[in-house]
């Protein structure tokens, strides 16, 4: 809580689990604690384009210290309103409607890997932010971050807009996760009313190449027949210091997805892992949803069970997801270089689902096991499950297993040979012993207790 800017610190023992079980609550100390201070904040319509942004100050109080923030404004942007058609209206509407909220999830991680209260200074849905309070808590238990407060000003009216908004938005990144879960949700007969896509045209991926990533992405919209939001922020000016990427993309991603209250009822993020998975993760089904507001609900879509592996078996069946398919995030320009960590799993895992050389010309490099040895082995491995997933795939090919269908590898001899050389190349990568043994408990992360 926060007390004339300073914070009382709580500290809650608590000696079980059980119901009326709250432990017992006692007054440690009165410390001051510097916090964020997010303050209201514009929003903006100007052109084509509705903007939110905010002022952010760290205030720090005598005695205390906290890093520096680098940053002392933050902005998300929906573009391109007009090929929204009659939408349009609703769109702006919907964003004014949010306040702060869409910046909410990127400030909440902020502070609370600074380990500062937040304070927001303007209107804010107050479902959003019981869940920001509530993935704290998760950080927390997860990763190590201080418990904060978080503090609104200012509480919105909900349902924030009339809900002449009844559509179903998926976060569309042309990974083999979003296009899964699209190919999957369409195959279902509930394909999502839009597509929303982040633009990056703020750093770090800022750059000449960026537009023809856009025009891409815009193409493959088009081509599927599904209107496509265009978002943009600069919010990774102030996350990239705070936190890894892995822990930030949904709160950057889905935070302005809020802002779309006037269109949609829910955003999908498409799972990284599958259904169960027992890792902490910036993005899992305990935590996603915590991020939603009264108006957008977030969800955590899981609608292909199963590995990387079963996703890229999806990607794999449909001519246009494999055209359009980009992973590559080292080389930031149209197309996938064939020879970065994330270019070389995925390939990997696409022909462990049966890929041929053709279905690989979306990357720029063919499929070689010396381009995985050549990997740095000192990088630590992002999304490490991915990897030992890709692992158990290689070894169930190698000996000759059941396919799991629809994967379909490893019918005969010389496809064993060339899953056996993968299979050595990405364990030495990945710093496995070949016993299968050592693979389980190999996360790299820490194990959600309880969860
Ligand atoms: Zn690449």
């Amino acid at each position: 809580m926060v007390m004339g800017g300073r914070s009382l610190t709580l500290r809650v023992s608590r000696s079980g689990r059980g119901a009326g079980s709250f432990g017992r609550v006692t007054a440690v100390a009165v410390q001051a604690r510097p916090r964020l201070v997010a303050s209201s904040t514009s929003v903006v319509v100007y052109a084509d384009v509705v903007g939110v942004e905010v002022q952010l100050a760290l205030e720090v109080p005598p005695g205390a210290s906290s890093p520096p923030l680098g940053v002392d404004r933050m902005v998300m942007r929906i573009h391109d309103l007009s090929s929204l058609g009659p939408d349009a209206d609703a769109v702006v509407d919907g964003a004014v409607a949010a306040g702060i909220t869409p910046l909410l999830p990127v400030l909440t991680v902020a502070a609370s890997a600074l380990g500062v209260d937040l304070v927001l200074d303007g209107p804010v849905c107050p479902t959003a932010l019981a869940g920001a309070r509530a993935a704290n808590h998760l950080a927390a238990e997860w990763f190590g971050d201080p418990v904060i407060t978080i503090e609104a000003t200012a509480a919105l009216d909900t349902p924030a807009v009339p809900q002449r908004s009844m559509g179903r938005g998926l976060l569309f990144t042309r990974g083999v996760d979003s296009t899964a879960v699209l190919l999957t949700m369409e195959a279902a007969g509930h394909a999502p009313t839009h597509l929303i896509s982040m633009d990056w045209v703020d750093p770090p991926y800022a750059g000449d190449t960026q537009a023809s990533v856009w025009r891409a992405t815009a193409a493959a919209a088009a081509e599927r027949d599904l209107p496509l939001v265009r978002i943009t922020t600069d919010a990774r000016h102030l996350l990239d210091p705070l936190v890894e990427w892995e822990r930030a993309f949904v709160p950057v991603l889905a935070g302005p997805s809020l802002a779309l209250a006037g269109i949609l009822r829910s955003v999908g993020v498409s799972s990284t892992y599958a259904v169960g998975n027992p890792d902490a993760y910036g993005s899992h089904e305990a935590l996603d949803p915590l991020w939603s507001s009264a108006a957008v609900a977030i969800e955590h879509r899981t609608d292909v069970p199963g590995d990387r592996t079963a996703r890229a078996a999806v990607v794999l069946g449909d001519r246009w997801a494999l055209r359009w398919l980009q992973v590559c995030w080292e080389h930031p320009e149209e197309g996938n270089c064939g020879r970065c960590r994330k270019c070389l799993r995925t390939m990997s895992e696409l022909w462990v689902a049966g890929a041929d050389e053709a279905d690989l010309a979306a990357f720029r490099a063919p499929l070689r096991t010396d381009a995985v040895r050549a990997l740095r082995e000192d990088e630590p491995h992002p999304y490490p499950r991915n990897g030992l997933e890709l692992v158990a795939r290689l070894r169930s090919v190698v000996a000759g297993g059941a396919p799991v269908s629809p994967v379909a590898r490893g019918a005969d001899a010389s496809e064993r040979a060339f899953a056996a050389e993968l299979l050595a190349a990405w364990e030495e990568v990945l710093h496995l012993d070949p016993d299968p043994q050592h693979i389980a408990g190999r996360s790299g992360r820490p194990p959600i207790v309880g969860a």
